[in-house]
């Protein structure tokens, strides 16, 4: 969700991915440092102009125009910085599709992966469609946060290294997705471009949002599945509900399901699972693409069918595993003439905290560059280590030999 605060936010994230950038550190700048903090300020109106186009643009994930149009928009910015762009067409995997660009430097060094997408939960019927400005220092408009604005930033970064000379010691592939948040089916499909180049990569960094402060790293990711639940009952007169050859109805059963779930798993550290929609009655209409459906019912009849459709994150595959065998074992306990299924798609893998991971954030400068990969409770996110004390190129170095 975009909240205000949000581009300066996005400004200081990239101060912190390209500088020591503390006030109090600037008079230590070298030649090169202050020559790449000049080109930051000046970029930042530019970078703002081009967040405040950019997110003005609906690109909402089925808005697949307006994917593309900011997947150009983007694109264009990359070819002026010397990449070779080009758009990845989303028919395949039913979206619009993901921008890849591609800068090989001189006699590079590092192989770096830098991440993003173009994409927004806000659709074309959105209400929340245009950049405002609230203050100075403040706006808000749909994706800023997640993640538009992390995108200038990695193109603000990539500016100032280009000009400070900088950027030819990288081989840089840049992939914007069109489709993060609602990833595209077949999954395999959508994501063979993006693990395509990660082989390839001595770093990855992603510049989505993480906790909103850009001193922390995060390092670890809880994996995502969806489930369904779909429960069916017997129609009949309510005023027979319970009878033995009746049971208790459809509603009942998905309610004793989500209950039980509720009640046994609810509190396992990580672990979080959601009832995100449901809809119960004598028929339905439900589509799962579009995340909405229709119910027909009565309260004097009993409900013949339940469809719930629910997510599940966890930190490890076995936490996953292990939160799945509950919810089968809960599911087995039918209440008396109803039937239940249970049905899971996983999506993302879970990214388990890793020591090789870790063990860049003290180096300040990957630190504060690797910040913003994904969303994840405090509990688990890395303290922030030490400030930041050294220029990119060094860090680039010395971050290259981890095996993240
Ligand atoms: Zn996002």
């Amino acid at each position: 969700m975009t909240r205000p605060g949000s581009f300066a936010l996005a400004i200081a994230a990239s101060l912190l991915w390209i500088l020591p950038a503390l006030p109090a550190q600037a008079a230590s700048l070298n030649a090169t440092e202050k020559k790449i903090a000049a080109v930051v300020d000046r970029g930042v109106p530019a970078s703002l102009a081009l967040l405040e186009r950019t997110v003005n643009v609906n690109s909402g994930t089925m808005n697949f125009a307006g994917v593309a149009e900011v997947g150009r928009l983007f694109g264009a910015e990359l070819e002026r910085l010397g990449f070779e762009a080009h758009w990845i067409d989303g028919v395949e995997f039913g979206r619009s599709g993901h921008l890849i660009a591609e800068r090989r430097g001189r006699g590079a060094r590092l192989q770096v992966l830098l991440i993003g997408h173009l994409d927004t939960v806000f659709e074309a019927d959105s209400p929340f469609q245009r950049f405002t400005r609230i203050d100075d220092s403040t706006a808000a408009g749909p994706g800023i946060i997640d993640m538009k604005g992390g995108v200038v930033v990695l193109l603000l970064a990539l500016s100032a290294l280009a000009d400070a000379g900088r950027l030819d010691r990288l081989d840089v592939t840049v992939v914007l997705t069109g489709d993060e948040e609602s990833v595209g089916y077949p999954l395999e499909a959508a994501r063979r471009h993006l693990k395509a180049a990660a082989p390839l990569a001595d770093l990855a960094i992603g510049f989505e949002d993480g906790d909103g402060d850009p001193k922390t790293a995060v390092i670890a990711r809880r994996g995502s599945s969806n489930w369904t639940l779909r429960a069916a009952g017997r129609a009949a007169h309510s005023s027979q509900i319970f009878r033995p050859d009746l049971g208790s109805g459809a509603v009942f059963e998905a309610a004793r399901f989500l209950s039980a779930i509720h009640d046994s798993l609810r509190g396992e550290p990580y672990l979080t699972f959601n009832p995100g929609l449901i809809l119960g009655g004598t028929t339905l209409g439900y589509s799962a693409a579009e995340g909405r459906g229709t119910a027909f019912g009565k309260s004097n009849v009993i409900a013949e069918s339940t469809v719930v459709a629910g997510d599940l994150r966890a930190l490890t595959f076995e936490q996953r595993e292990r939160a799945k065998a509950a919810m089968w074992r809960i599911l087995e306990r039918h209440h008396p003439g109803t039937d239940a299924r249970l049905e899971f798609e996983d999506r993302y893998p879970p990214w388990r905290p890793a020591r090789a991971t870790g063990s860049c954030l003290p180096n300040s400068t990957a630190r504060a560059a690797t910040w913003a990969l994904v969303r994840l409770p405090p509990s688990i996110r890395r303290s922030p280590g030490p400030p930041m004390s050294r220029s990119p190129p060094e860090c680039w170095t010395e971050c290259s030999t981890v095996s993240a």
